[in-house]
């Protein structure tokens, strides 16, 4: 967290909203290019960029807005802006809109879950770190804590898959699994207090934990097709049983298929 003394903006001659954001942006994504920016690095505080760049503060604020969602920068609340450090990931918004738009249908999700899902699991049954796999454990441990709990359950859920894709090594595919999952769990945590018994989803991923660490790909693609093919079914559970008094979207989404 060193203050940057030495990073160069340039001012901005003339304005227009859409024009300062994109200049905010270009500005931002050049310092990173050079390495003037690295990931953990704080941003100068708004005022001073804000001056320095030559622009308003709420123009600002929208250049930094659009690079979070691009998954570039983090706000802290109360200390700052960051550049983001860790596992690449994108914001879920923007597919959120995307699906919100284009009435993605939760078989749409399933399936792209699963072609991407279903190789990543194999590859990290090759790749995992012993560090990976710990968290792995870790996530599974906390979806048992959580059978009577059926919000937790999801976060662990959600977090365990985050952690297959880490664990593939791929960070695209990483990322991939992050905000596809981050759209689902949107969607989910309003149908998934009404479920059931979590018994046989921990199996499963019990199932794909194990063939992951005994290093066995093709073990772990198939856990994981059978798991996300019994999560679908379940989802369509949820829905039909209470779809109609609660839940349009699903209730919209089964008109769509
Ligand atoms: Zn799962």
């Amino acid at each position: 967290m060193t203050s940057k003394p030495l990073l160069t903006f340039q001012k901005m001659r003339r304005a227009n909203t859409a024009a300062t954001t994109d200049f905010v942006v270009a500005q931002i994504s050049e310092l990173i290019a050079r390495g003037d920016l690295k990931p953990g690095d704080r941003l100068p505080p708004e005022r001073d960029l804000a001056t320095r760049i030559g622009i308003s503060r709420p123009s600002l604020r929208a250049g930094l807005r659009s690079l979070i969602a691009m998954g570039i920068l983090r706000a802290r609340q109360g200390s700052g802006t960051y550049i983001a450090e860790g596992p690449p990931a994108l914001d879920s918004e923007p597919l959120r809109m995307l699906a919100a738009l284009h009435g993605f249908t939760y078989a749409n999700m399933f399936e792209a879950r699963r072609v991407i899902e279903q190789s990543v699991a194999s590859m990290a049954a090759e790749r995992a770190t012993p560090e990976q796999l710990t968290t792995l454990a870790e996530e599974l441990a906390e979806m048992y804590a959580s059978l009577g709990d059926p919000q937790q359950y999801l976060i662990h859920d959600i977090r365990f898959h985050r952690a297959i894709g880490a664990a593939s090594g791929n960070p695209i595919l990483a990322t991939l699994v992050e905000m596809v999952s981050g759209v689902m769990y949107e969607r989910r945590r309003t149908t998934i207090g009404r479920a059931h018994d979590f018994t046989e989803s921990l199996e499963k991923h019990r199932e794909i934990y194990r063939a992951i660490r005994a290093r066995r790909p093709e073990k772990a693609r198939l856990a994981m097709q059978e798991h996300l093919t019994l999560a679908e079914r379940a989802y369509d559970t949820e829905v039909e049983r209470y779809g109609a008094e609660s839940s349009n979207r699903g209730t919209n989404e089964k008109k769509r298929n």
